[in-house]
């Protein structure tokens, strides 16, 4: 699960990690509250809170020197989509703005940590070629971008981050803040179950010190059970509307680009059912897993959820009924036509427990969908019908 950056900074804070002051802005009327919230005698810099970086470079970041040019931004994005070069097309609606105290900026670095699932630890990346460029940096001058592995365990030895901070070219005071900068950055990673944790950029102002201008997070979404508090901070209106819909109803539904729809029980199945159209040159347009248990009331669900994507031009049903049984299936997808009104094609493919009572249900219910024994056969046909 993704934070927005202010609620990020919230978390930094609480580990007392150098991060500005800030107002939040949801409506026009909170400008004046907001501006309370920090010292804007020199101005403040307006960021579009959304679950992407690359805001700067799209206008999404923005230095205002005063009430004026807040209240432009504001109007310029609150209640529009902000498209990046790490989002879709569509974009992510902007709901939130965040009013930052100004930083004075000597020079801009960057710092991530992550998990290392090979060497079973965590990893620091850091680089001081940061800011708005680092995917060109790491392209292009993969030496500018140092990497650390924390590999005894979550005790962090400042004398081993001694030489990277020699090559950050940081002075004595500097040094001092960089260690106790990742000690509270690591604190922060384990005790909340992050998956990422990036600071980019992480600045040297220009009196010196270091300061974390931007953040993004990561949490692990397994362990959201046990971090109530941050499970709190979801927002919907940020993540795929029909992955969360799913995710309600117990459903992995995973969106994708194509246009064949696929309801299938059980992962492995599902995978291979969108090999399958893959094979005869079809674009399958989500990954959906079922599961072993699947109710009616979750097909219907499910099969909803599939058309609700408007891109979707036909649909393959592929179930092997080992616990669930096959004219439940049947019966939810039915329900499920009946209750939304389908136009597209539509094959099945029922395999194994209850198959032939399920192929009797669809045959009997006077809806077009077409019936196929073999997975090979019931792929082609999806994308004849498609095409
Ligand atoms: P991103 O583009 O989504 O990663 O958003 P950031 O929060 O990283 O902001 C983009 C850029 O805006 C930063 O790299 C800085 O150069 C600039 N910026 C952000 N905050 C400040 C600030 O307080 N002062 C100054 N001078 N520049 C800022
Ligand atoms: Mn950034």
């Amino acid at each position: 699960m993704n934070l927005h950056e202010f609620q990020s900074k919230e978390l930094l804070e609480a580990y007392d990690l150098p991060v500005s002051k800030r107002g939040i802005i949801k409506e026009l009327g909170d400008i004046d509250k907001a501006l309370k919230q920090i010292n804007f005698e020199k101005g403040c810099v307006a960021k579009v809170q959304a679950h992407t970086g690359g805001r700067g470079k799209v206008g999404g970041v923005k230095l205002c020197k005063d009430k004026q040019n807040v209240e432009d931004f504001v109007n310029e994005w609150l209640g529009k989509q902000i498209v990046t070069n790490q989002t879709d097309q569509v974009g992510l609606p902007v709901n939130i703005i965040s009013v930052d105290e100004l930083t004075e900026i000597d020079s801009e670095l960057y710092m991530s940590l992550l998990v290392d699932r090979a060497e079973k630890c965590i990893s620091m990346i850091v680089s001081q070629a940061g800011g708005m460029n680092i995917e060109e940096v790491a392209e292009k001058n993969p030496e500018k971008i140092l990497k650390f592995k924390f590999k005894g365990g979550n005790e962090t030895d400042v004398s081993d981050l001694k030489e990277i901070a020699q090559s950050l070219n940081f002075t004595d005071d500097q040094k001092k803040q960089f260690f106790s900068i990742v000690q509270g950055c690591i604190k922060l990673f384990v005790e909340k179950d992050l998956s990422l944790l990036e600071i980019n950029p992480l600045v040297v102002t220009t009196s010196g010190d270091l300061h974390c201008l931007d953040a993004k997070i990561n949490i692990d979404e397994n362990a959201l059970y046990r971090q109530a508090e941050i499970e709190k901070m979801r927002d919907p209106s940020q993540e795929d509307q029909r992955e969360y819909e799913a995710k309600k109803h117990d459903l992995s539904y995973v969106s994708l680009d194509g246009n064949i729809g696929c309801m299938v029980n059980g992962a492995g199945l599902a995978m291979g059912t969108m090999d399958t159209i893959k094979l005869y040159d079809g674009d399958p347009a989500n990954f959906l897993d079922v599961g072993g248990t699947a109710t009616k009331e979750r097909v219907s669900e499910a099969f909803k959820l599939i058309l609700s994507d408007k891109e979707v031009k036909g649909i393959l049903v592929n179930i092997f009924g080992g616990i669930v049984r096959c004219d439940l299936i049947a019966q939810g997808i039915i329900d499920a036509i009946n209750e939304i009104g389908v136009s597209v094609p539509i094959v099945v493919r029922l395999q194994g427990n209850m198959s032939s009572e399920g192929k009797t249900l669809l045959n009997n219910s006077g809806l077009n969908v077409i019936g196929e024994d073999s997975l090979m056969k019931a792929a082609q046909k999806i994308v004849e019908l498609v095409k």
